[in-house]
């Protein structure tokens, strides 16, 4: 009997450990610590049972006394277990309500009935608790052979096992005993299975509830493990542009990686599977299985897959955002009609050029389209933003694609060269600009010829902070503006030192005894037939080294310096030779009209040197015509009248120029003995309008009157060239018709 008391306090002592044990792993599984310590109370009740054998009456009671509390423990926390086992969770409150319940039930009963009745309703109780916890298991146990249905079974069967004693008194003590030892180690190994299933359960949901949640998840998760995918969701299968799971492999996403930078992904997995790095966060470029770019953010890190260790990625489609950033910031950095970068990106690009120490020098060209403001009113917004289109593309063709084109607004353009070009491209790069828009530039069905005006600043010569780059810019940009026609000049003729100035009076004055000055003819044109009716002859100085120098700019030089008198007489002599040739080569030859500065006008003289020159040459004086200009006949009105008068003896025509642009009266037209205006090309840019159209008709009925005859000056189109004629000019003149030509070229209107 005692080895049976023995056996069934080691066993209760060691399935109570084991399931403390388990306890400990998993806190959650509340009934293996609320069983394992009705082991222990059930250990305590079986020791104490000794005493209760003891011939000493006071250990005897006290053994009775132990017994009784130690059952009403056992009970209480079999009870307890096998709630939490059920799924409730009835808190320790319940679990001492219920010790004391029964304790006071068992105390009572053993001291005022007798033993055998106490024990008689300790195992009518137990085997309550035992069909009690059937009930409870039976219903939460789907499997017929679930381990916590066993619970149940030997709960219950423990507890028929206690009428052993009741039925057999001491005889049946170790009988009980042994018994329940071997019912204690089934119930342990029922509830160590119902432990074990119930985290097999826990796991199977979890890993459910993850496949749930990533199969609708719209970021793609994939798990590497040893090098291979064990696990892609829909969602990465997408991503990739894979249709079947099964393709999904560690091959695809290396693929998808651009080549130079396989190695240090690889490196990436190898640093976060060897433990070196927890993880890793990242955005980049990738390409889907069609080669299709797309931009992808991913999370790296360590997780575990079936128990073993993995690599879990996170990745999500970043394409949409990544675009939208992209085009968001090229909007902010491209001008929207041409396409070409705009002012910010020329702004960051000097100001990186100044800072970095690599810039040795580049050149800024702003270019800037002459009058467009009224080609805009005259043809519209719509076909002037074709306009600079189509300016915009001829300008990227032309320029190397090493020199950066920017659109900086309206008809303004930049051209940055490459670092390390300096003078001698940026004149290039104007020249064949140049060179382009001396052909016409189409738009839809028609063709419009454009003059800019070019300004060149330098780096380090002119400035060396972008402000001031552009300033110089600006400035020669101003200078070339003064010439007609599409010109470029260098900034620094416009700051000019003293020294420059001297320089460029030396030049002319060397140019003028090297016979660098030439005169180009301009044709003027009969406004109904188009036949040629005369020439005017452009002044042009072939400067070695700056190309051809606007007459604007020398002209003023050569007023300042004095030299305005033998450079005119010069040009005058030039035009004489020239008649002579042509009526030589052709037997005719047509007026042609030399321009006559203000201070030459000023010489009381002049009239006679005109006189000298034409019996010199043995020009006839109808071939010879002088314009002038209106405002310089304003300022000096007085001699002017004698001058013009006296010319107008010699048979000298005198033609006002740039009519329009100064403030002559009607009275000083009527005084004057003048042959012929002509408009300015001011106030023929804007033909056809209506307006404009009136003012061109009003000088022209004007004109009529005093009998003079009307040029239009500077006509670029046809519809220019109508409205003008329609108007009342008699004859026209302009890039439309010819620009002026050098004397080769010009023989070919006589032939006509
Ligand atoms: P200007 O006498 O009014 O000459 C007309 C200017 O307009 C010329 O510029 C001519 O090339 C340009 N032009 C002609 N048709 C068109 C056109 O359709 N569109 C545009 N945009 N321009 C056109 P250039 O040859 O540069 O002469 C500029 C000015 O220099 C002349 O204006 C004249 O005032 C002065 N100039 C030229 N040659 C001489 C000269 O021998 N002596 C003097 N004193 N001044 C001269
Ligand atoms: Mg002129
Ligand atoms: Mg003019």
């Amino acid at each position: 009997m005692d080895i049976a008391l023995i056996t069934n306090v080691a066993a209760n002592a060691v399935i109570g450990a084991s399931m403390l044990i388990l306890w400990q792993r998993n806190p959650t599984q509340k009934f293996t610590a609320a069983l394992a310590f009705s082991c222990f109370a059930q250990l305590v009740a079986s020791a104490a049972y000794v005493a209760v054998r003891s011939t000493h009456p006071l250990i005897a009671n006290a053994g009775v006394f132990l017994v009784s509390l130690a059952s009403s423990a056992y009970l209480s926390l079999m009870i307890s277990g096998v709630r939490y086992l059920s799924g409730y969770q009835d808190g320790l409150g319940r679990v001492f309500a219920l010790f004391f319940g029964i304790s006071a039930i068992n105390l009572i009963s053993l001291n005022i009935v007798s033993p055998l009745v106490a024990q008689g309703i300790f195992a009518a109780s137990l085997t309550a608790v035992g069909v009690l916890s059937l009930y409870w298991l039976w219903k939460i146990e789907r499997d017929v052979f679930g381990p916590r249905r066993f619970v149940g079974i030997f709960v219950l069967l423990l507890g028929l096992n206690q009428f052993t004693y009741v039925l057999l008194g001491d005889a049946g003590v170790a009988q009980q005993a042994s018994v329940g030892t071997v019912l204690r180690i089934a119930l342990a190994l029922a509830v160590f299975g119902s432990a074990v299933q119930l985290i097999t359960d826990e796991a199977k949901r979890l890993q459910h509830r993850f496949e749930r949640l990533s199969e609708v998840s719209a970021q793609g998760i994939v798990i590497l493990q040893s090098d291979a995918v064990v696990y892609a969701n829909p969602a990465s299968l997408t991503i990739y542009g894979v249709k079947a799971p099964q393709t999904m492999a560690l091959s695809t996403l290396v693929s998808s990686v651009p080549k130079d930078e396989r190695s240090e992904v690889t490196n990436r997995i190898e640093r976060i599977r060897s433990g070196q790095s927890d993880g890793a966060t990242f955005e980049a470029l990738r390409f889907k299985a069609n080669g299709e770019p797309i931009w992808l953010r991913f999370q790296y890190f360590r997780s575990e897959w079936d128990g073993d260790p993995a690599i879990q990625i996170l990745i999500s489609d970043e394409t949409e955002r990544h675009e939208t950033a992209r085009a968001l910031e090229l909007k902010t950095r491209q001008d929207e009609l041409t396409g070409l970068p705009n002012r910010s990106v020329l702004i960051s690009m000097l100001d990186q050029r100044c800072k970095s120490a690599e810039t040795v020098q580049f050149s800024v060209i702003l270019l800037d389209i002459d009058r467009f403001k009224s080609f805009n009113e005259s043809h519209g917004y719509m076909l002037g933003d074709s306009v600079l289109k189509a300016l915009a593309t001829a300008l990227r063709k032309v320029v190397e694609e090493r020199h950066s084109v920017m659109r900086l607004g309206e008809d303004e353009f930049a051209i940055v060269s490459a670092v390390g070009c300096a003078h001698d491209e940026a004149q290039g790069i104007a020249e064949q600009i140049s060179v382009l828009l001396s052909r016409s530039l189409s738009v839809g069905n028609s063709e419009y010829f454009l003059d800019c005006s070019m300004g060149i600043s330098l780096f380090p010569d002119d400035a060396t902070d972008p402000n001031s780059l552009l300033r110089a810019a600006d400035a020669a940009q101003d200078s070339a503006k003064n010439a007609p026609g599409t010109t470029y000049r260098f900034a620094h003729p416009q700051s000019l030192s003293n020294g420059a100035a001297f320089e460029q009076e030396q030049a002319l004055r060397a140019g003028f005894t090297r016979s660098e000055f030439k005169l180009y003819y301009q044709p003027k044109v009969d406004s109904h037939t188009s036949e040629l009716k005369s020439f005017e002859a452009l002044a042009r100085w072939d400067r070695p080294g700056y190309g051809m120098v606007s007459p604007l700019e020398f002209i003023a030089v050569a007023e300042r310096i004095g030299m305005i008198g033998v450079l005119g007489t010069e040009f005058l002599k030039q035009a004489c030779t020239q008649i002579n040739l042509w009526r030589a080569q052709h037997g005719r030859c047509v007026p042609v009209a030399v321009n006559v500065s203000p201070l030459q006008m000023l010489d009381v003289n002049f009239p006679n040197v005109v006189e000298g020159i034409l019996k010199d040459y043995a020009v006839p004086p109808e071939f010879l015509t002088l314009e002038i200009t209106e405002s310089s006949a304003v300022q000096n009105l007085e001699s002017t009248i004698q001058q013009v008068k006296q010319l107008q003896r010699m048979g000298v025509f005198v033609a006002m120029d740039d009519f329009g642009t100064g403030f002559s009266s009607l009275n000083m037209l009527r005084t004057l003995p003048l042959h012929t205006i002509k408009i300015d090309k001011g106030l023929i840019d804007p033909l056809p309008q209506a307006d404009a159209v009136e003012v061109v008709r009003a000088i022209c009925t004007l004109a009529a009157a005093l009998k003079l005859h009307v040029v239009a000056e500077g006509v670029e189109t046809q519809a220019q060239a109508i409205a003008a004629r329609d108007a009342g000019c008699g004859e026209l003149q302009g890039y439309l018709f010819s620009r002026p030509l050098v004397p080769n070229d010009a023989n070919a209107w006589l032939h006509t």
